[in-house]
C-alpha cells in the first residue's frame, strides 16, 4: 500500500516535472545545429532568425557549425540529443536527399525528428571564378565538355544542396568532372574567389554579394523567373537548360519525443521570426523570402518533407551518385 502510494507520488511529480518544464520552457539557452561551415547560406539563414526567434522565445539562440558529410554528420547528432526543447538543427533540402544519397545513414528524417516548420526556399546560381573563359550558360556548357579532366567543381560533400546542383547540371549536359567537397561553401567560395577551384552552383543567399561585387562570374539563376535582387542574371530556362532547375528549401528540426506544447512554442517563434521586417527586407537582398505562415508549421513541414523524399529518390537513382 505504502509502495503504491510511494509510486504514485513518484509519477505526480514526474509528470508535474514534466508539465512545469514546458510551462516555462526555455529556461536556458538553445542551441540551433547549423550541418554546414559558419559563414555559408545555411549559417546565414539560421543566424538571420536566430535572433528575432530568441526574443520571442525570450532566450538567447545559439548557431553551432557541426560540419561534415553533407549535412548527414550533424543531423545524425541531433538526432540522438536529449529532447528537451534545447537541441534543434536547421537542414536544408538535403535532409530529404540523404536517405536515398547515402547507403547507410544513422537516423531516418521522416522517424526520427519532429518538424517545426519550413523556413524558405532559396534559388540556386551558377557561378565561377572571375577568370574562367565562358560568359554565358551555353559557352560553359562547351567549356565543361571540352575540358572534363581539369575542371574542378566544388560542393559542401554528398548531400549538399551544392552536390544535388551540381548533379543536375552534370546530369542536364551529360558531362562528369572532378569535385571537391569541402565542409561547407562558405569555404568553397573563398576557393572559389581565389582561384583555387573553378566552378560551383551555390544559394543566392551566399553568392549574392560576390556576383554584385563582380568577384564571380554567374551564368544562371534556376528557377523559372529571375530574382529581383539579380534582375540582369538569366534562368536556367532562358539560358538553353530548362531541365535544370533547383530551389533549396529549409526546416527546422527537433529531436523526436520533444514534447508537443514545446514544439508548438519554438514554431511559433519561428513563424514570428519569419514576420520581422528585418529578417524579410535581409532575405529580399539575399534573393529569397520566408515561406508562408501556414508552411512555418510542424503539419505542413513534416507533409512537405515526406513528399520531397519521395520526388527526389527517382532522380538521384537515376543519377546513380550513392556515398557510404
Ligand atoms: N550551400 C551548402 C550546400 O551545398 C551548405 C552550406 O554551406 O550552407 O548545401
Amino acid at each position: 500500500m505504502k509502495f503504491a502510494t510511494l509510486l504514485c507520488a513518484a509519477a505526480f511529480s514526474l509528470m508535474a516535472g514534466s508539465a512545469f518544464a514546458q510551462a516555462t520552457y526555455p529556461t536556458q539557452p538553445i542551441t540551433i545545429v547549423v550541418p554546414f561551415a559558419a559563414g555559408g547560406p545555411t549559417d546565414t539563414v539560421t543566424r538571420l532568425i536566430a535572433e528575432p526567434m530568441g526574443r520571442e522565445l525570450g532566450q538567447q539562440i545559439v548557431v553551432s557549425n557541426v560540419a561534415g558529410a553533407g549535412g548527414t554528420l550533424a543531423a545524425g547528432q541531433v538526432a540522438k540529443a536529449n529532447p528537451d526543447g534545447y537541441t534543434l538543427l536547421m537542414h536544408h533540402i538535403g535532409m530529404s536527399t540523404a536517405p536515398t544519397l547515402y547507403r547507410s545513414l544513422d537516423f531516418d528524417p521522416t522517424v526520427d525528428f519532429a518538424t517545426l516548420g519550413l523556413v524558405t526556399n532559396v534559388p540556386m546560381t551558377l557561378i565561377a571564378r572571375k577568370d574562367l573563359e565562358p560568359t554565358t550558360l551555353t559557352e560553359l556548357v562547351d567549356y565543361v565538355k571540352a575540358n572534363k579532366d581539369t575542371v574542378v567543381y566544388a560542393n559542401a560533400g554528398i548531400g549538399a544542396a551544392s552536390h544535388l546542383c551540381g548533379m543536375l547540371f552534370m546530369n542536364a549536359i551529360d558531362t562528369a568532372v572532378t569535385t571537391v567537397p569541402y565542409k561547407g561553401t562558405g569555404p568553397a567560395m573563398t576557393d572559389i574567389l581565389s582561384g583555387e577551384v573553378d566552378f560551383m552552383c551555390d544559394q543566392s543567399t551566399n553568392t549574392t554579394g560576390q556576383i554584385k561585387a563582380g568577384e564571380v562570374k554567374v551564368y544562371a539563376v534556376t528557377t523559372p523567373e529571375r530574382l529581383g535582387n539579380l534582375p540582369d542574371v538569366p534562368t536556367t530556362t532562358e539560358a538553353g537548360l530548362p531541365a535544370f532547375q533547383v530551389g533549396v528549401w529549409h526546416g527546422l528540426y527537433a529531436p523526436k519525443g520533444t514534447d508537443p506544447a514545446i514544439v508548438d512554442k519554438i514554431s511559433k517563434a519561428l513563424q514570428a521570426s519569419l514576420k520581422d521586417p528585418k529578417v524579410i527586407e535581409r532575405f529580399a537582398e539575399l534573393g529569397t523570402a520566408p515561406v508562408s505562415q501556414d508552411q512555418a508549421t510542424p503539419e505542413a513541414h513534416k507533409t512537405y518533407l515526406a513528399d520531397q523524399i519521395a520526388l527526389w529518390k527517382p532522380i538521384i537513382e537515376k543519377a546513380g551518385t550513392f556515398a557510404d
